[in-house]
Parts: C-alpha cells; sequence; structure tokens
C-alpha cells in the first residue's frame, strides 16, 4: 500500500492512540482485510493529500475494550445519494459510462459483512471534493499481554530526539509516541528548521 500511496505523492499514516491495548482476541487476518480493502479503496480515489489510519479506545469494561477504527482519505467524496448503496455488491459511486476507475464494486460489499460479523457497523461520512472516512466499532477481548513495555524504556527517558517531517498528521503522531515512551522530542517542519534546532 505504501508504494502505491507514494508513486501518487500521498502521505499514508497510522495513527494507534497510546491507550489502546497491545494484546486483544480477534480475528487479525479478516481485520487486516478490511483495512487493507479501506486503504487501497482511499488511495485509489484520492489525488492528493493524505490517507490516515486510526485506532482508539473508545470503552473498557469488565475485560472487554470496545476500539474504534477509522481511515480517512482527503479524496474526492461520495455524493450523498450514493453513501447507502456503495455498501452493495457491484454498486459504485458513479455509475456514468465515463467513470474513470475500474473496480469490481465487491470491496466494500465483503468489507461491511465481515464487520457486521464481528458484531460492528461499516460506516461512512463524505463530503464530496473534500473526502471520505469510513469507520467501525469492534468490542474485542482484552488478551493477557494487555500492554508490552519495551524492557529498556529506562534507556530512553528524557533523552532528546529532533523530529523533521513536512507533515503535520506524521509530526503529531510522532510526538504523541515519542513522548508516550518518557523521551524529549523536538518536533520541526522542514530541514531548515530542523538546522536552526540542531545549532
Ligand atoms: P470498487 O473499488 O472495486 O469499485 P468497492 O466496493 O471497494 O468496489 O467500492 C465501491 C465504490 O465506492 C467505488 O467504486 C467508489 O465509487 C466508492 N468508494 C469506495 N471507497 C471510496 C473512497 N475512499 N472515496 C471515494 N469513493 C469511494
Amino acid at each position: 500500500l505504501a508504494l502505491r500511496a507514494h508513486d501518487k505523492g500521498l502521505e499514508l499514516a497510522c495513527h494507534v492512540k497510546p491507550d489502546v491495548p497491545d494484546g486483544v482476541l480477534g480475528d487479525p487476518g479478516r481485520l487486516r482485510q478490511i483495512l487493507v480493502n479501506l486503504i487501497s479503496n482511499a488511495i485509489k480515489f484520492t489525488e492528493k493529500g493524505e490517507i490516515v489510519t486510526r485506532v482508539s479506545l473508545e470503552s473498557k469494561n469488565g475485560g472487554w475494550v470496545n476500539l474504534r477504527f477509522s481511515v480517512a482519505d482527503t479524496g474526492i467524496g461520495i455524493p450523498e445519494d450514493r453513501q447507502e448503496a456503495i455498501f452493495h455488491a457491484f454498486e459504485q459511486a458513479d455509475i456514468s459510462t465515463t467513470r474513470e476507475y475500474g473496480g469490481t464494486g465487491l470491496g466494500l460489499a465483503i468489507s461491511s459483512q465481515l464487520v457486521d460479523l464481528m458484531s460492528g457497523k461499516l460506516r461512512l461520512e463524505s463530503e464530496e471534493g473534500k473526502g471520505t472516512t469510513f469507520f467501525f466499532n469492534l468490542k474485542l477481548k482484552l488478551s493477557d499481554i494487555e500492554k508490552v513495555e519495551p524492557s529498556e524504556l529506562s534507556d530512553l527517558t528524557n533523552m532528546r530526539v529532533l523530529v523533521v517531517d513536512d507533515n503535520s498528521t506524521n509530526r503529531f503522531i510522532q510526538e504523541e509516541l515519542l513522548t508516550q515512551w518518557d523521551m524529549s522530542p523536538v518536533v520541526v517542519d522542514s530541514a531548515q528548521a530542523g538546522m536552526a534546532a540542531l545549532q
């Protein structure tokens, strides 16, 4: 997926919030199938901008967690009157003969059935010309390895780290992650700012 995103000059980011547990019991193969489908669609229908996959913790209760997964793009969007139809087999948003994109119209039908089978619901929010976010919640059982502690975490404590990235979503993700590891990140948006920070 990264190669295709890179070829189109798109930023591909993944943001797993720090409070999401490291180990849950579920079906990783199917979850991967759903996410791969949503992210490839996002890349296909986006010409400029970024695709961000997010995982966050909605609630935690008696050994169970409710996780929210979303894939957001800055692509062509889906007209409101087609937002329901595209979840059905062989349906595509643009049904004109001048349609630019190939495809079978099956990916979302399959993904939404898989999410259903895991007792979730695949939904979307979209604005034409602005982008689309597909999202679903899954209730998953916590496994024994709720949090994996890196063995040498103490070696990183207060260590200064300079992050240079032109993409603001990536800067946010890196800063959150490094802070979570007790490091002291300085985050800047250009090589020039990076040199200045180093000096
Ligand atoms: P396919 O991509 O093979 O056509 P899908 O079932 O995966 O089949 O998607 C159905 C249709 O939904 C697509 O043809 C497209 O019109 C629309 N669609 C899906 N994802 C997006 C997206 N991220 N942005 C815009 N349109 C989308």
